[in-house]
């Protein structure tokens, strides 16, 4: 990679970004106001460390908050990239790819019979969400606390990720009406569902307030309940899918929704989002059906490329390999955060890892804020990314080990984890 022919630092680029950026940066979760000090700028990437502008090595979990699951600049995915781009990259007329996509997706996912592509899982989830009320002619929506489904209107209420590390409950410039048809209820209780909602939305294993994972029997209520109450039941996968194993949380869990909305993994580190569902509810989408949607730049020819790309690399073998990664870190977490005396949980679902300071299971937002709360978090996470171990900037944000992670850098990473947990614990004493 070349060499920069002038120096800066992350310093003097944050300033700078703070003039004409809001904050410094172009999503609020890369801010680091919830533990303090500023951002540090990437430079570069490979595998499971990025660098930063100043030359600092980090071995990263952030990963692009899952997007990269088989670790920075893929070869496979920088050849695949460059290819299409060459190609050209954008039509206005429909490819192949976008095709060969759809049938992976529907091929991967037990249910899945019809896809529509987006560029981002913002798109996908608004998008569903209109779809379910355009498909069964009822307003009201209803979704849990912590869960975050991306930041259209109707879904920012009570939404995790970003939004909880402001200390926001929802968002200024949304109006009463636009969260008026929106119904939050806690995580792992199944509501009373009325015959006026047209979609439960759901994160299928939690993501956005940590790592939380559905209580047995928690999925399988919700879809008895929607079923009794005639609600569609929708699956967010934009972080569990492709992820947590071929079929994502749905083949894990057992429980078939009606929509899905998908994101991260399967845009290889480009913005790719997708919505999914049962054919006789996708098929009232425009131009067959009378709900619109859509998009210039989704199906990109370049990111379908890099999507179809990764998905050629994640076959039954890859999961469980990452599975091993993913367990080694979060009983190496567990051990050393414990052993300094701290409470500490690491909850695991198949290839994700979660990280709460408590000294007892995380079941919902409540009980996340709580451990969120105690600031052991910030101390943790600034003396770890100073040894060189680069966590989320947030407790409210998972873990995500990739396929590049190797033996060595888990074993780093645990020894930096002991050091950073004494360090926190001294604080917090
Ligand atoms: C990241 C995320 C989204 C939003 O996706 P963007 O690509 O950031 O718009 C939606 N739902 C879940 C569960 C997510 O984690």
């Amino acid at each position: 990679m070349s060499e920069r022919s002038e120096r800066t630092t992350n310093e003097e680029l944050f300033k700078r970004a703070s003039e004409v950026i809001p904050g410094g940066v172009n999503s609020p979760v890369r801010a680091f106001r919830s533990v303090g000090g500023s951002p540090y700028f990437v430079a570069r990437s490979e595998g499971s460390k990025v660098v930063d502008v100043e030359g600092n090595t980090y071995i990263d979990y952030v990963q692009s908050y899952g997007a990269s699951i088989l670790g920075h600049a893929h070869p496979v995915i920088v050849e695949a990239i460059t290819r299409a781009a060459a190609e050209g990259t954008t039509y206005g007329a429909p490819t192949e790819r976008e095709v060969l996509l759809a049938e992976q997706i529907v091929d991967r996912v037990p249910g899945v019979e019809m896809v529509r592509l987006t560029s981002s899982g913002t798109e996908a989830a608004m998008s569903a969400v209109r779809l379910a009320r355009g498909a069964t002619g009822r307003d009201k929506i209803l979704k849990f606390a912590g869960c975050y489904h991306g930041h259209s209107d109707s879904l920012l209420a009570a939404g995790g990720s970003g939004i909880a590390n402001q200390g926001i409950s929802g968002s200024a410039g949304v109006t009463r009406g636009a969260v008026a048809d929106t119904v939050v209820a806690p995580y792992n209780v199944v509501p009373e569902i009325g015959d006026d909602v047209a979609v439960v939305c759901v994160e299928p294993v939690a993501g956005n307030m940590g790592l939380v994972l559905p209580e047995p029997g928690f999925l399988e209520g919700l879809r008895a309940a929607c079923d009794r109450a005639g609600a569609l039941l929708l699956f967010d996968e934009v972080i569990t899918g492709f992820r947590v194993g071929v079929g994502g949380a749905t083949e894990r869990s057992g429980v078939q929704p009606d929509l899905w909305c998908f994101g991260k993994v399967i845009g290889g580190g480009l913005p790719v989002g997708a919505f999914a569902g049962r054919r006789d509810v996708m098929e009232h989408l425009a131009p067959l059906g009378d709900v619109y949607q859509a998009g210039t730049l989704s199906g990109n020819p370049v990111a379908t490329a890099a999507g179809l790309a990764v998905l050629g690399q994640l076959d039954a073998g890859a999961y469980k390999r990452l599975e091993t990664i993913a367990a080694a870190l979060a009983d190496g977490l567990r051990e050393a955060i414990s052993s300094a005396g701290l409470p500490v949980q690491v909850p695991r679902a198949g290839t994700l890892v979660g990280l709460h300071f408590s000294a007892t299971p995380i079941h919902d937002y409540d009980e996340a804020k709580v451990a969120a709360d105690t600031g052991l978090y910030r101390a943790f996470f600034t003396d770890l990314l100073a040894r060189g171990v680069a966590l989320a900037p947030g407790p409210y944000e998972a873990l995500f080990p990739s396929l590049a992670h190797t033996a060595e850098d888990l074993e780093r990473t645990v020894e930096a984890a002991g050091h950073a947990a004494r360090h926190a614990a001294q604080i917090a004493g």
